[in-house]
């Protein structure tokens, strides 16, 4: 059967990860959380003290991208979580604190250039859905199938209030919707890689869709292009 590669933009928080590693589950894809791997990164320059909520240190994190290591390995329940240098970090990296880091390292040029490789080479064969921010503008512009899903910033921050609080994290519905909404802006305007809709990405707003709609939309689509 034809592999593709399946490119999920959009928007923090929208759910692109849920549709992505459904999609990838049903069909027995590769599913890549692009996101994880800022979010990974972020970690580590905190931990080397490179970045703190007064700045980054630009120079050290460029000069150290080469060290550091990602890799995703599946858990028990076949889950892939992202390991840096060899260590699980899956949890460590779902914090607000580490989101707003992600969005602040994902600005740099060197840390982008780095990841879209690495990013490149996990879909030379296909059969791959990956989500993130330029998926289908650069990482895949290629890509057979690109989706740019949004929902409206009051429903995203929601969504996302409701998942940190299940995680035991307390948080304010105002702190989510200005991190929501604080990321938008900078996923938009940075001069790296903003994040855009390709020419030719497919617009799903899930603002009023469950999951189960929203995957037999994506699924159609998919079924369509495996046809082609
Ligand atoms: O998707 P997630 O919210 O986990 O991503 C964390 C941050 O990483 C985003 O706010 C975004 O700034 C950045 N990111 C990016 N490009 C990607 C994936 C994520 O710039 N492909």
């Amino acid at each position: 059967m034809k592999k593709i590669i399946v490119a999920i933009d959009g928007f923090s928080s929208c759910g692109k990860s849920t549709m992505a590693k459904q999609l990838a589950h049903d069909v027995g894809y590769i599913y890549v959380d692009t996101g994880a791997m800022y979010r990974a990164v972020a970690l580590y320059c905190t931990q080397n003290g490179w970045m703190d909520e007064d700045g980054m240190d630009v120079e050290s994190i460029e000069r150290n991208i080469g060290d550091i290591h990602l890799a995703f390995k599946f858990n028990q329940e076949r889950k892939a979580e992202i390991h840096l240098n060899g260590k699980n970090v899956e949890h460590e990296i779902r914090t607000l604190d580490v989101s707003n880091g992600a969005s602040r390292v994902s600005t740099l040029r060197a840390v982008r250039r780095e990841l879209v490789r690495q990013q490149q080479m996990m879909g030379f064969e296909k059969g791959i859905v990956m989500d993130g921010r330029d998926i289908g503008t650069v990482v895949f512009p290629d890509a057979e199938l690109k989706i740019f899903l949004t929902a409206s910033p009051e429903i995203r921050a929601q969504r996302r209030m409701d998942e940190l609080r299940a995680k035991g994290e307390e948080v304010l519905y105002e702190e989510v919707l200005a991190n929501v909404k604080e990321r938008d802006d900078r996923d938009q305007n940075r001069k790296e890689s903003p994040l855009k809709k390709a020419d030719d990405a497919i617009v799903i707003d899930n603002s009023a869709l469950s999951i189960v709609e929203q995957q037999e939309i994506l699924r159609s689509l998919f079924d369509q292009k495996i046809k082609l």
